[in-house]
């Protein structure tokens, strides 16, 4: 199996400077299980050797829990009660590759920009 290009499961949105957006979507389809990806690629010369890596996930609290449980999972929250937040999406194995290649081949795109 090999990075494709066109890539399944992964787009690139925009790209400018110092980092590159990405939309990485759910092999279910549902566009509210996809995640927008930012890579930077650090240009402060005593952080060179890192990359900054963001997901952007909807999250909600859990459907599947009564009203009365989302409320109150909502008013905890409010008061300041730690929320742990998790976002699963769906990667066929060819799209998790060609994730996985995007993040290497933006990190060698952004490099020689420079
Ligand atoms: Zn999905």
């Amino acid at each position: 199996m090999k990075p494709e290009k066109p890539a399944l499961g992964i787009s690139k949105s925009s790209s400018w400077g110092d980092a590159a957006a990405f939309t990485v979507e759910c092999s279910c389809t549902d566009p509210d299980h996809a995640v927008g990806l930012w890579i930077e690629v650090s240009t402060e010369e005593d952080i060179h050797d890192e990359i900054e890596v963001t997901f952007y996930a909807r999250t909600t609290l859990k459907f599947w829990r009564g009203f009365r449980e989302r409320l109150s999972d909502a008013w905890a929250i409010l008061r300041g009660a730690e929320s742990v937040r998790s976002h699963s999406m769906l990667l066929k194995k060819q799209a998790a590759l060609n994730l996985s290649a995007a993040i290497v081949t933006t990190i060698e795109e952004l490099e020689n920009r420079g």
